[in-house]
């Protein structure tokens, strides 16, 4: 069987962690298996719908190196359109040819009556309440009244309440649910002439011959309504594997809302992710390798990838380890590409046209390795270049020792007969001057660091020295 995968966002929101993990293990699979990966865009919710949402979402895909196959920009005529906004006749002709073999049914309820229904249920102690068959067989005659009458009614599935649906898993293995519990006979058509996104989703992947379906756990009870819907068309059901949550450090599910993690794809590339970075962080999102690996190319997470590892527990997202996986990226990026990847944050502080590319990358090297994303250099450079001198206590103490005034005036008059300054002349100079002045550690490096930055905090303090330049170190200890 030819493996073919998707994901399928609905364009209500931005690229967020949960749909770009969803897509890379479709992805991964497609590429293991040389499958492909389509890209579809379930857009049928119109109010939620957001301006730009499709688009931005398919460039951060593309962006993260999750490339689809086949989407609304590059469709494959033999399964177009790739948006449900325009695949609606498919939806309204497939629901009609239910309500032809009985399969389905018209309902003329409306939602507050159905509502009014449940609740009168749970008032009379049923636990589960569940829409109540009331239109299942209405009359051809009753039908066409209440048509004429101008009622626009939706169409529910009739479903068998002996049915038991059962599945293999890929993540969690047998899984089975009864038909009875089901909630009721569901809408497959809104009486807007909307499918319901259980019933489109399936014809979708039929026609789209959707061979395996990774997403989210908490998709794991419309399957056997999907389930359902397949068997009233007697078709084939893909394979599916539900993935575990995304859980924050306190184990509770991430919401959009926890602002302790970046969560949107916009908010890495802003801040300075790398998106190779994000790819591998992802993959390790609900996936054990083996021997504890954890920095994995596009290629090799690819060849190395194997649905049997989807992890069962829940995936705790945690921020430090994605830093870290970040930081190494970083470090690896030769010297054209960190220039480039570096150059907007060195510009929130630095004067564009002051640099040449060279002096740029001699600057963003002595902050390289200690990264753990780009937009970290900015308050580095601040330090150096536009110092506040906010000082702790302690840090007021390390400026008033009495032995400051002779280290300064020393550090003066030794670093004008420098013609330059660089890595061994700097350090040569400190250490004549603790030698003279008898000074050690912290009493020599904290007074020099906190009267030219303002911080205790930053690079090699002879980076500092090379940043600033003689005159200017000059002026700060003066
Ligand atoms: N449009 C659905 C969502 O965004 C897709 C669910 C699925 O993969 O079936 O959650």
């Amino acid at each position: 069987m030819k493996v073919r995968v998707r994901y399928a966002p609905s364009p209500t929101g931005y690229l967020h962690i949960g749909g770009a993990r969803s897509a890379l293990f479709n992805y991964l699979y497609a590429k293991k298996y040389d499958g492909t990966f389509v890209f579809r865009s379930e857009d049928t919710d119109i109010e939620r719908n957001i301006e730009g949402g499709e688009e931005s979402q398919y460039n951060d895909l593309k962006w993260l190196g999750i490339i689809p196959d086949e989407s609304p920009f590059e469709m494959n005529p033999k399964y177009a359109p790739y948006r449900q906004s325009e695949r609606l006749d498919l939806y309204r002709q497939y629901a009609m040819q239910l309500l032809e073999e009985g399969k389905a049914y018209y309902c003329f309820c409306s939602e507050e009556e159905v509502e009014r229904r449940k609740q009168e249920q749970l008032d009379n102690g049923v636990k589960a309440p569940k829409y109540d068959g009331k239109c299942r067989n209405l009359t051809k005659e009753e039908i066409s009244e209440n048509l004429k009458k101008g009622l626009k009614p939706c169409i529910r599935i009739k479903l068998d309440p002996k049915d038991i649906f059962e599945f293999d898993d890929l993540v969690r293995g047998k899984m089975k649910f009864s038909s009875s519990d089901l909630g009721g006979d569901f809408v497959i058509m809104k009486s807007n002439g909307y499918p319901t996104y259980n019933f489109a989703v399936v014809i979708d992947d039929h026609l789209m011959d959707i061979s395996h379906v990774f997403r989210g756990e908490e998709h794991l009870s419309n399957t056997p309504k999907q389930l359902a819907v397949y068997k009233a068309f007697n078709w084939e059901a893909p394979k599916f594997g539900h993935m575990t949550i995304i859980v924050n450090k306190d184990g509770k599910k991430l919401s959009k809302r926890d602002l302790n993690v970046l969560q949107f794809m916009s908010q890495y590339r802003n801040k300075g992710y790398l998106p190779e970075a994000i790819f591998n962080y992802l993959l390790l999102l609900g996936w054990n390798g083996k021997d504890n690996k954890e920095i994995y190319s596009k290629e090799e997470a690819i060849e190395a990838f194997d649905e049997k590892n989807l992890s069962l527990a829940p995936s705790m997202f945690d921020q430090d380890r994605m830093n870290w996986i970040n930081s190494c990226y970083i470090k690896s990026l030769d010297d054209e590409h960190y220039l480039a990847f570096i150059k907007p944050f060195l510009f929130k502080v630095l004067d564009k046209d002051a640099y040449s590319d060279d002096e740029l990358l001699k600057i963003a090297n002595m902050f390289k390795e200690e990264l753990l994303f780009g937009e970290m250099i900015v308050p580095k450079l601040e330090r150096i270049y536009k110092p506040t001198y906010n000082l702790s206590l302690e840090e007021v103490e390390f400026l008033n020792l009495d032995t400051n005034p002779t280290l300064y005036k020393t550090i003066i008059e030794k670093i004008q007969s420098l013609d330059h300054l660089d890595k061994e002349n700097i350090q040569q100079l400190f250490a004549e001057t603790r030698k003279e002045l008898s000074l050690k550690g912290k009493s020599f490096f904290m007074p020099l660091r906190l009267k030219l930055t303002g911080s205790h905090e930053g690079i090699e303090l002879y980076n500092i020295f090379i940043l600033l330049g003689k005159e200017e170190i000059i002026k700060r200890l003066s």
